[in-house]
């Protein structure tokens, strides 16, 4: 059994909160430098140039990205051969989000209460998501999530008849519906198959996965590869400017389903995908 202290847990989860919103990730930086490059439209062209700028100055000036800092989505694989010492797992990772966005100066944007809407002040709770895995590793997973690409995300039970097409045309038809309001050029996540709960649990993985890796198996890739053409063959463009960079990438993944569903969720990030993973 290895031994790992609730505050190294802690002291990972701040500094990661920090650095994920200062620095984007470098398969985001690169997908929006080859964006750029490509782009044939003068204003989308010109609009991915100020993204640039924007995420050049965010990490020169150790600087957020975006002003809307994130709900934090912290996800933990935790080895079985892992012993926790000096507190509660949960607690430590909460109290990581507390300091990061104290020390940080990132913007608390937590409601204690989805109805009557008191902000906690301190951006917690986390939303955390913990696998058992084999080993004696912790590996963490931040994500701060804003919400203007979150609220544009949507989950449907289909049907085991809707089949591909069904699942392909409501990918694009979620891109189409959200436009220029999650802040394009976006990052779509998408989960096909579990339960109701679970698939959303994999939209949001597909959303944390580098878009530099494909699905493995090359059914879903070649799907990969075809929604990003037809998401970006809509034009929306980057910020709703038009052009052909509408998305960065498409990911998808997938779970073993009942004979008698067809689970799908599409969720949505912007162009600002902040992911980033350390292992204690
Ligand atoms: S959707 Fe992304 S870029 Fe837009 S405000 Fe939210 S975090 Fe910022």
């Amino acid at each position: 059994m290895r031994e790992i202290s609730a505050s190294s847990v802690t002291d990972k989860v701040r500094e990661m909160c920090i650095e994920a919103n200062i620095i984007l990730p470098k398969d985001i930086s690169n997908r929006i430098h080859e964006c750029y490059k490509n782009e044939p439209w003068a204003p989308a062209k010109d609009t991915l140039g100020k993204l640039i700028e924007n995420m050049d100055i965010a990490r020169d000036a150790s600087l957020p990205i975006c002003q809307d800092t994130g709900m934090a989505w912290i996800y933990i694989e935790i080895g079985q051969e892992v012993h926790i010492t000096g507190g509660d797992l949960c607690e430590a990772i909460h109290e990581g989000v507390r300091r990061g966005y104290a020390d940080g100066f990132l913007r608390k944007s937590v409601v204690a209460d989805p109805l009557r809407r008191k902000n906690t002040g301190d951006n917690t709770p986390a939303v955390i998501t913990t696998d058992i895995v084999p080993g004696d590793k912790l590996t963490v997973t931040v994500g701060p999530k804003g919400f203007g690409s979150e609220n544009m995300s949507r989950l449907v039970m289909f049907p085991p008849a809707k089949g591909e097409k069904g699942v392909k045309d409501f990918v694009v038809e979620t891109a189409q519906i959200a436009g220029p309001n999650p802040c394009p050029p976006i990052v779509i996540g998408v989960g096909i198959g579990g339960t109701f709960d679970r698939v959303a649990l994999l939209a949001k993985k597909a959303l944390m996965r580098s878009t530099d890796a494909r699905n493995p198996d090359k059914y879903y890739s070649d799907m990969e590869a075809e929604l990003l053409e037809r998401v970006n063959a809509i034009g929306v463009g980057p910020q709703g400017f038009g052009g052909k960079t509408t998305a960065l990438a498409v990911n998808i993944e997938t779970y073993p389903t009942h004979i008698a569903g067809l689970p799908v969720a599409v969720n949505i990030n912007c162009h600002v995908t902040r992911h980033i993973k350390a292992t204690l």
